[in-house]
């Protein structure tokens, strides 16, 4: 019997959603008739799902998570009712284990059934996705053809029905947090993404297809199909992944045209196939960054494909419907030789027998040294790996690898292990594959090791010592002696353990060296946040130029940047507004410490500027991050270098020279960044710069072709005004290089680095103003730089008073120059705010 439906008409609610639907920008796109329809609404989801789990023997129904907004992730298994689904489990497990006694057991058993898994709708506001899951569930739980008999008798249906409830519900891509989920299976930031995760090592299914809208590269071949062009992750056993994943795209792909008669529309009822990029592109359609599910699930040594339903109406559901059907009829009749490709990806795994690599490209394992003093960041990489089901070890003992000696309690990841291909994604360097591509699609460098901040050493060597399996880790912090106490700069855990116990009135201290102090306490705050950190917190002096910090109230600018900048400042533990450009125009920026901006996000009005200078002036810190937000700082005057970019979706690890300063504090003078859409700075002198780009090899890993033009080039830099910073490396970048995090907390903080203007750069800045033509003659910068020149004596010998008076007498030159129009007014006003910096610095 089959339930009945109930679609209500949101008006409201279509109307919007089909405003926002958007053809996706890609050349060769074409525009097409769609077909209104009614997506099924999520909150009418659970209770089509029930009544099929009461209806039908074959399906069962699970909760298995939350979305970021607390809606309930369902997954929907339909098999026959005689299976024994947790023995199919298992069975996978073992074939995981041990690939070549499954190989003996499923040729002695040819009636096995693997797992095949869908996936619906992670990108909220593609909603054929989905609705083609609830076509799929509604046919397999009481159709008794042929067709369904043959797929049920050798595959267990998993689907995960709706991987974006908020983003279905609110018609957006991503979820109610901002974060594309599709972007998010290296982190795991997100519950929906580690959802999913967990899924697919529950089921470890054999194919993966996940459903997206919208592409349509030419009307004969409407919609896309993986598999994708190079440049492909050179992590997977790629071979055996082609092998079948060409032929089944095709099948679907046949499936599709097979059908074409019972769609409603010309653009299907045409279609002579669809675009296989493999097949039909040269690139710019790649596999390479795991952050993409599929690529993810490919890594797992499954058959994963991207789906793409030309547009969203009836007939796009039909395709995705249609499609599913084509690649559930190929890998019934395939299965076999489908496992055993896949039990070869884990043998290979298994016995480091990679015949596709170069001898050396997976090391024989990775070693995690624990920090003593601040294990968070090893303890998040170890619970992330493990959930990732990579075999993660302890050792038991201490022990020597390459010279170097480890302690007991280090962990190792073998890559003598099934999984191999997805551990070594997760903790390789990556490399630099500018010459591999016309374009990528997207990041082209992601490893975790640099951009979460902790060591993965490789080595070849074999580490022939007594071990254990790690599991999960929960460390307990440490308040060690009777204070006053030390807590060192070192990770996100740590300065979210200052801003929780400034929150509790602590009084917390932050020295020069960038760390912070805190004095002994009675009471239990400390104790139990020290706890909860995971961080040892030892006893140590309070330096003498500590200053106490105050409680900071942060903006960010709500613009549509890059989004996880929001989320590295609350992982950071400030409190975080969202505001969008109108209400600083409205209100100003009264009761806030900090504006954060990420994005190209402006209120082009006098008011707006005005405020922004306003808080500027009165001691509000500006942080403008990456190219969008620092071309905007520059329109509002807030900087007055030239911003330059790389070639557009250019991204990926950098080594950067940090100067030492506070806003640094924690990071070596040689040390690693990343960006996308790189930005850098030019026409600046050296007393606003940061941190610059290496002077050579400054690109590690990624995508970056003219990466040379950036060489040397300032990457963090103060603006007109020292409360002004501006970053060209995405720090906050979708929760990912939580390693670079502590540059925003570091900019918030107070420290010596506010104050960097020197009378030397002043000079400079004095000689570029004159090539400028900022002065009426060559006479008024003259007399500028002769008065600086003396400044500049006065600093080295450290004469403070002399410094003062002759910057005074500077500011009396200035007054004189702008009363008689002899200096612009821009110059007169950087100038002059540079002085006060210089007496601030001083006094
Ligand atoms: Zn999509």
């Amino acid at each position: 019997m089959y339930p009945v439906r109930k679609q209500t008409f949101y008006m409201l609610f279509f109307a919007f959603m089909f405003a926002v639907t958007i053809i996706m920008p890609v050349s060769g796109t074409v525009q097409a008739d769609e077909t209104p329809y009614n997506p099924v609404p999520y909150e009418e989801i659970h209770s089509i799902l029930e009544e099929h789990e009461d209806e039908s023997d074959r399906v069962s129904v699970e909760v298995i998570g939350e979305s970021s907004l607390g809606h309930d992730l369902y997954s929907v298994v339909i098999s026959e009712p005689e299976d024994d689904l947790e023995q199919i489990k298992a069975m996978r497990e073992e074939m995981i284990a041990n690939p070549e006694e499954a190989e003996d057991f499923i040729e002695e058993n040819p009636d096995f059934k693997v797992p095949f898994m869908v996936n619906g709708s992670i990108h909220g506001d593609e909603y054929p996705g989905t609705d083609a899951v609830l076509q799929l569930i509604d046919r397999f739980a009481y159709d008794n053809d042929e067709t369904t008999e043959h797929i049920l008798d050798n595959n267990v249906l998993v689907f995960n029905v709706v991987n974006n409830p908020d983003g279905r519900i609110l018609g957006t891509r991503q979820n109610a947090e901002g974060f594309d989920l599709n972007r998010d299976h290296v982190t795991l930031s997100q519950p929906e993404s580690a959802a999913n995760v967990d899924l697919i090592t529950e089921w470890n299914p054999m194919v993966f297809l996940d459903l997206h809208g919208f592409i349509i590269r030419s009307n004969e071949s409407p919609g896309l199909i993986e598999p994708t062009t190079g440049p492909h992750n050179p992590n997977y056993e790629h071979d055996l992944y082609l092998e079948h994943a060409l032929d089944q795209a095709e099948a679907m792909e046949a499936e599709l045209v097979a059908n074409k008669q019972d769609y409603e529309t010309d653009l299907y009822q045409n279609m002579e196939g669809t675009h296989i990029p493999y097949r039909d592109a040269e690139d710019g359609w790649d596999d390479y960054p795991p952050i993409f599910t599929p690529m993810y699930a490919m890594l797992h040594g499954i058959y994963g494909h991207t789906l793409e339903t030309p547009n969203n109406s009836v007939d796009g559901v039909k395709w995705h419907f249609d499609a599913v059907m084509g690649s559930l009829k190929f890998a019934s009749d395939n299965k076999m030789d489908m496992t055993k490709n896949q039990l070869d990806i884990f043998r290979r795994g298994i016995q480091f027998d990679h015949p596709e690599h170069d001898d050396g490209f997976f090391p024989e394992a990775y070693v995690l040294p624990v920090d003593e003093t601040d294990p968070t960041v090893t303890e998040k990489a170890v619970n992330n790996l493990i959930r990732h089901d990579v075999e993660v070890e302890k050792a038991e003992t201490s022990f020597t690898v390459d010279g170097d000696q480890y302690d007991a309690g280090t962990f190792i990841v073998p890559l003598d292990q099934p999984k191999a291909s997805l551990a070594n994604t997760l903790l390789w360097d990556g490399e630099d594959i500018s010459d591999q591509a016309s374009a990528m699609y997207d990041i082209s460098a992601w490893n975790l090791p640099e951009l979460w901040g902790f060591a993965a050493i490789p080595t070849d060597s074999e580490i022939d010592i007594q071990v254990e399996e790690a599991g999960e880790l929960d460390i307990q912090g440490e308040l060690i002696g009777d204070g006053p106490y030390e807590v060192p700069n070192s990770s996100v855990a740590a300065v979210s353990l200052v801003n929780e116990l400034i929150q509790n009135d602590i009084p917390v201290y932050r020295g020069e060296n960038g760390h912070f102090y805190v004095e002994s306490s009675n009471g239990d705050t400390l104790r139990q946040a020290v706890e909860q950190s995971g961080i040892t917190v030892n006893t140590a002096s309070i330096p003498d130029d500590a200053e106490e910090l105050d409680h900071v109230n942060v903006a960010v600018l709500q613009d549509g940047g890059q989004h996880g900048i929001r989320t590295a400042l609350q992982e950071l533990g400030f409190a975080v507004d969202e505001i969008e450009p109108q209400q600083i125009t409205e209100n100003g920026l009264d009761g806030y410490d900090v504006l954060v901006a990420n994005g190209s996000g402006i209120d082009d009005s006098d008011a707006y500027r005005q405020n922004i200078h306003t808080f500027i002036a009165d001691g509000g810190k500006y942080i403008a991050i990456g190219s969008s937000a620092s071309n905007a700082a520059a329109e509002l005057g807030l900087t007055d270098a030239d911003i330059k970019t790389g070639a557009r979706n250019s991204n990926g690890v950098v080594n950067v020279n940090y100067k030492d300063t506070s806003l640094t504090a924690g990071y070596d003078d040689q040390d690693v960044g990343f960006v996308y859409n790189p930005v850098w700075y030019t026409n600046i002198e050296n007393d606003r710069v940061i941190a610059s780009f290496a002077d050579q090899d400054l690109f590690k890993a990624g995508f970056w072709e003219d990466a040379e033009a950036a060489q040397g080039q300032p990457v963090i830099t103060k603006g007109n005004h020292q409360g002004v910073t501006l970053m060209g490396l995405e720090v906050g970048f979708r929760d990912h290089p939580e390693y670079l995090y502590r540059l925003l907390s570091n900019a918030i903080y107070p420290g010596d680095e506010t104050i960097l203007t020197t009378a030397a750069g002043m000079k400079e800045r004095v000689e570029r103003y004159e090539n400028d033509g900022e002065f009426e003659d060559a006479s008024a910068a003259r007399s500028l730089s002769v008065h600086l020149e003396a400044v500049s004596h006065y600093e080295e010998q450290e004469a403070a008073e002399k410094v003062i008076k002759h910057v005074e007498g500077f500011q009396d030159l200035l007054d004189h120059q702008q009363a008689n129009d002899m200096i612009s007014e821009k110059a007169f006003n950087i100038l002059n705010h540079d002085a006060d910096a210089l007496i601030e610095k001083w006094q």
